[in-house]
């Protein structure tokens, strides 16, 4: 987990918005930011962005309910959200683990994800959920 970002620390309710501002949620972050990651599935890799957890409970949308769009494919598991101004995914439910929303890291208020070390690489192409499978 990671409570500090270059000079911005972690709030325990952090916001995060999309580029435009149309869309604005409330981050429920009490161990900072957990699990980020890079993915090499068929939408990371074309998104390119860095993802961290956070329980489904933990997202507060404050503006732009109306404006955010649903993007599904495959198993139409997952929720992937967008701004639809702008075009900015902010937040996705998981298909790994439903009980979690993943967020775009680079969305968070004064945080630059570049300046996280170390991040690793999900292996999206052999997606958890297709493994051991009989
Ligand atoms: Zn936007």
């Amino acid at each position: 987990m990671i409570k500090q970002v270059g000079n911005t620390v972690i709030k325990l309710k952090h916001k995060a918005s999309c580029h435009c501002g149309a869309v604005v949620l409330e981050l429920d972050l009490p161990n900072g930011i957990e699990n980020p990651r890079r993915c090499d599935c068929s939408i990371c890799r074309r998104r390119g962005t860095i993802v961290a957890s956070v329980k489904l409970s933990g997202i507060k949308i404050i503006k732009g309910t109306d404006t955010l769009r649903l993007y599904q494919f495959n198993t139409m598991t997952a929720k992937h959200y967008f701004c639809s101004v702008c075009g900015i995914y902010t937040h996705h439910q998981r298909r790994s683990n439903p009980k979690e929303y993943g967020y775009n890291v680079g969305c968070l208020e004064g945080v630059n994800p570049f300046l996280i070390e170390n991040i690793p690489t999900n292996d999206g192409i052999n997606h958890p959920s297709d493994r051991n499978k009989t």
